[in-house]
């Protein structure tokens, strides 16, 4: 989220005018002393918590190695941590992710499975199409034989505010290839990553 303009984006000045307005609307004092510095604090942390939109995922997935010595069996990184923003609340959607594939000669370096799970995460999301995007990406700059992800999360627009159900998990998945076709294969990755304690974050 650059300063400059030149993309169309607001600049640094109006992001933090518009906080002011929020702050306002809420019916606070944007002038009192503990929020003076708060529009820009917020405007800064939106460079973090939406850094997605300057990652380009694909490239993350351009570098892969062969030298596997045949490996074709199950690559799976469990447990990834998942911190994304819902785009119907603007409030974080907390959880964890699990990226699976089935190489086909070729294998990527397992953090940027995570890199790409945190490009797409770090946007304003659906859970649903968030678990379709990493997949689909995977799936088409990789060409392994399958791809799952599933991800499993608490959104806090329904623990701390709507119907008010902390400790609910939402579960999507998108399997592909051999994931989806092969009733052995998604088996054997759902026991890979079923077995541990439940629901250890809180939405
Ligand atoms: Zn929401």
């Amino acid at each position: 989220m650059p300063g400059a303009t030149t993309d169309g984006r607001p600049s640094q000045e109006e992001a933090e005018a518009a906080v002011r307005v929020l702050l306002r609307w809420a019916g606070d004092n944007p002038d009192r002393e503990g929020l003076r510095d708060t529009p820009a604090r917020v405007a800064r942390s939106y460079h973090e918590l939406f850094a997605g939109y300057d990652t380009d995922p694909i490239a993350l997935l351009e570098r892969t190695f062969e030298e596997v010595e045949g490996y074709d069996e199950i690559v799976l990184l469990r447990d990834i941590r998942l911190e994304s923003y819902c785009e119907h609340h603007m409030v974080p959607i907390i959880g964890r992710a699990h990226v699976a594939y089935l190489p086909a000669n070729r294998v990527v370096g397992i953090s940027k499975l995570a890199r790409v799970v945190d490009a797409y995460a770090k946007r304003l999301q659906i859970q649903e199409k968030l678990t379709v995007q990493i997949a689909n990406t995977i799936n088409a700059v990789l060409q392994p034989r399958g791809v799952a992800v599933v991800i499993e999360a608490g959104h806090q627009c329904m623990s701390t505010r709507g119907v008010h159900k902390p400790g609910v998990s939402m579960v999507t998945s998108r399997m592909l290839g051999a994931f989806r076709d092969n009733p052995d294969t998604r088996r054997e990755l759902l026991s890979m990553i079923t077995p541990r304690p439940a629901n250890p974050f809180e939405g």
